[in-house]
């Protein structure tokens, strides 16, 4: 798709495309953008379709428009995680993956919704509001990315990049029935994100196909010397591999039964029978610590955020307001006004399992737990390519239904948490529906093994019409 783009552009008007685009954001009920960066998307759109020389249009995104998400850093154009902490805030620089989707030639069209600070699955706690899911605007889009996965499933935006710490990524393209892939930790440079829960994150892309993801993969994915996670060396994406004959499949035990919706299930046990259709073998492999995933991310995600987060303080990053005080009630104040609440429960939480007496009974276990959980797939994997199971365990809830009841939040995270702790990559593809609202499958591949998910996943699409399914509220 995004490769068909390019040459339509290159012959047609980057600009006529990109104006429609935005006229299309003006009507909608999404909520999906914060900020549109008009000007300059439309300024470059014009250099480009005036420059018709032969060496331009060469790169992979030449002309092609993408969204990003709020908490990656965009030189001139607010950056501000969805947070009241941070409104106003005009990054200086690029983050990493902006300075490479820019030299292939990427139009920045503008940033797009999230939970404040990535913490959430719903998008629903942004300071502007939630974004809606485009196959129906009673339901949340999921959650962190929620604004990025919307824009896309909506036709408001080609692709878009999102984050994820424990299934932001996945979990809005599951609920919006778009691709979504977390890479290998490691892999894309954390440059320029805002930090969540550094050990975790990763910056992924989010789009209609596999082979568009597999292009914004070629774009972003390589070592950054000012990212010190950042691995060396760099793979190939494109062409992606074609077939899945020979390929051997792990269906986690753990993965199904209790709490996983029926026609989720049902949707994702077709999938693999499409898989091994084609020519993939199935066995059941056991991730006997998937219990212990979601305990050990939540202390681990909040005790990181808890110390990324005491930057934003008025002085050194956020919002001022108000007389000057003494150090500790000016600080307190601008962090009770500046952060929502469910950033003020993760901080509180973070900082408690991370206080002296206690960092041995939370925090330590939790980095035990993580080890075992990352075992399970080290062993899982000597004996299968990949793992399959579902990306989330229900389809998309209504807005307001589960705000109140953090717990009940956190525990639709269950199959994605467990790859951030172990770092592997994975990818959510559309797989089906449950009633009116998409499935996703996810499908967990080695460290660095990007190439063989997202060989099984164009494999899967190309055998199936899922991902042609456009919603109609748009
Ligand atoms: N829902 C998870 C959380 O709230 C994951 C969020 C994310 O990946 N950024 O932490």
């Amino acid at each position: 798709m995004l490769g068909e783009l390019r040459e339509q552009l290159r012959s047609g008007s980057a600009e006529d495309y990109l104006c429609k685009l935005f006229e299309k954001i003006e009507r909608s009920k999404l909520n999906g953008f914060t900020t549109l960066a008009k000007e300059s998307a439309l300024q470059q759109a014009r250099d480009f379709d005036r420059d018709r020389s032969p060496g331009q249009g060469q790169g992979l995104l030449a002309g092609v428009p993408i969204a990003i998400k709020e908490c990656i850093s965009t030189r001139g154009i607010q950056t501000c995680c969805s947070s009241r902490i941070l409104q106003g805030y005009i990054p200086p620089y690029d983050a990493h993956v902006i300075e490479r989707l820019k030299a292939e030639g990427a139009i920045i069209m503008g940033k797009t919704n999230m939970d404040e600070f990535a913490m959430g699955s719903s998008t629903e706690t942004s300071c502007f509001g939630p974004t809606k899911n485009p196959w129906d605007l009673n339901t949340v889009p999921g959650g962190s990315s929620g604004g990025s996965a919307a824009v896309v499933a909506g036709g408001e935006a080609p692709c878009a990049l999102g984050s994820d710490t424990g299934g932001s990524v996945r979990c809005p393209a599951s609920f919006c029935g778009i691709v979504g892939l977390k890479p290998t930790y490691g892999l894309v440079s954390r440059y320029g994100l805002v930090a969540y829960a550094n050990s975790l994150e990763q910056i992924g892309p989010l789009t209609h196909t596999v082979e568009d993801t597999a292009l914004l993969m070629q774009i972003i994915a390589g070592h950054d010397g000012r990212d010190t996670t950042s691995a060396e060396g760099k793979s190939d994406y494109l062409p992606v591999k074609e077939g899945v004959k020979g390929l051997k499949i792990g269906i986690p035990k753990e993965y199904f039964g209790e709490g996983v919706n029926k026609d989720v299930e049902k949707a994702v046990w077709d999938a693999i029978h499409t898989l091994e259709g084609l020519g993939a073998t199935w066995q059941e492999v056991s991730l006997p610590h998937t219990k212990h995933a979601l305990a050990a991310y939540y202390v681990i995600a909040m005790s990181e955020a808890s110390s990324n987060l005491a930057r934003f303080d008025g002085l050194r990053y956020g919002l001022r307001e108000g007389e000057d005080k003494d150090w500790h009630t000016t600080f307190s104040d601008i962090r009770s006004k500046g952060f929502g609440p469910e950033v003020k429960r993760r901080i509180l939480l973070g900082t408690y399992a991370l206080s002296a007496g206690y960092y041995g009974r939370y925090y330590l276990k939790a980095l035990k737990v993580r080890t075992l959980i990352k075992n399970d797939f080290l062993k899982a994997f000597k004996d299968v390519d990949l793992v399959a199971g579902p990306t989330m365990p229900i389809p998309a809830f209504r807005i307001g239904e589960r705000i109140n009841d953090p717990l009940s939040l956190y525990l639709a995270d269950v199959f994605t948490v467990p790859i951030n702790l172990a770092g592997v990559p994975a990818i959510s593809v559309p797989c089906g529906f449950a009633g009116h609202l998409p499935v996703g499958l996810q499908l967990i591949g080695k460290h660095f093994d990007e190439a063989t998910v997202l060989q099984a996943a164009q494999a899967f699409e190309a055998a199936t019409p899922f991902h042609e399914k456009k919603p109609e509220v748009v």
